[in-house]
């Protein structure tokens, strides 16, 4: 059983190192119709996790033998926070972690409980997923063991909120024909504005998922991103080839006002005058950047 994999370079985190707490077979509480692996019945349970001795010391060992790595990714086959031992294994991460950056990338269903808020809270990055602000919807793409606890979910990433000052990653995974609606965006426009996340990463299906979806294009993603007003999106999605267009100062300005940009927005959208323009705009301070991850972000004000 392989509890490390990498390190792998990801885009939107750095240099990662995976530790995978369910190496034997798919734990997941949820059966979503995109997942990377195969379908399987939800569960609660990792069975025969490793322990966190051993998760240890494979990690020493392959921080040793790759020492530049900028991000250590706690993962599953499925679901970390099913991991029994969360609580502890962070902790002996956070004593070997040195200038690393601890990440889990989860799908929040268990953030409603305080015990894992705490444990998650002690990390550097949390990636949350969150698909759906409607529990039909949820229950359709997500297809959760309990897709009551929608509600708790939210209210959950809302309290996990107050309590951690690192970096909280929301992710939307959008499938034609199920999230893909301006209500389900409005919906999860007001969600997120009371989460107040640091970043929020739209993508789509990009490898062959476990049921017959289909990804949505670009231009839709960014239509759907214009719903999600003044909050700071990343569309992780491959972008169309597209003309850069001549922007006044005017115009950048008032298209930082509707939502911050990011770099791969402005490299898209702006020609090379245009980009000059914004680049005075932010030696003025009315427009500033901010790294969140790996993602340089343009926002108004300085
Ligand atoms: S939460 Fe992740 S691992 Fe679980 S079914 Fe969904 S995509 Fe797959």
């Amino acid at each position: 059983m392989n509890i490390i994999f990498g390190p792998v370079p990801s885009r939107r985190f750095g240099l990662s190192l995976g530790i995978d707490l369910s190496p034997g077979s798919k734990a997941c509480n949820f059966d979503c119709l995109y997942c990377e692996l195969s379908a399987a019945k939800p569960t609660d349970t990792i069975p025969n996790p490793p322990n966190v001795e051993e998760v240890i010391a494979e990690t020493k060992k392959a921080l040793a033998e790759h020492p530049d790595t900028e991000v250590i990714t706690i993962t599953a086959n499925g679901e970390p926070t099913l991991y029994p031992n969360l609580n502890e294994l962070i902790t002996a991460l956070q004593a070997i972690k040195d200038r690393r950056k601890l990440l889990i990338l989860s799908n929040a269903s268990t953030i409603d409980d305080p015990k894992i808020r705490q444990a998650l809270a002690k990390l550097d990055i949390v990636k949350l997923s969150l698909d759906c602000a409607t529990k039909r919807c949820f229950k359709r793409l997500d297809r959760p063991m309990d897709a009551d606890k929608l509600n708790a979910i939210i209210a959950g990433m809302q309290e996990f909120r107050q309590i951690f000052s690192g970096m909280l990653v929301i992710e939307i995974l959008v499938v034609r024909g199920i999230n893909d609606t301006d209500a389900e965006f409005e919906a999860l426009a007001d969600v997120l504005k009371k989460i107040r996340p640091d970043r929020i990463d739209i993508g789509t299906i990009d490898r062959p998922p476990a049921y017959a979806v289909q990804p949505v294009p670009f231009a839709r993603l960014s239509e759907l991103a214009s719903h999600l007003q003044g909050l700071p999106v990343h569309i992780v999605a491959k972008r169309p080839k597209a003309t850069p267009q001549h922007f006044s100062r005017e115009d950048i300005l008032a298209l930082l006002s509707r939502r911050p940009l990011t770099q791969e927005d402005i490299d898209t959208l702006l020609d090379a005058a245009s980009k000059e323009r914004l680049s005075r705009l932010v030696a003025e301070k009315r427009v500033h950047k901010e790294r969140v991850g790996s993602v340089l972000f343009y926002k108004l004000g300085a």
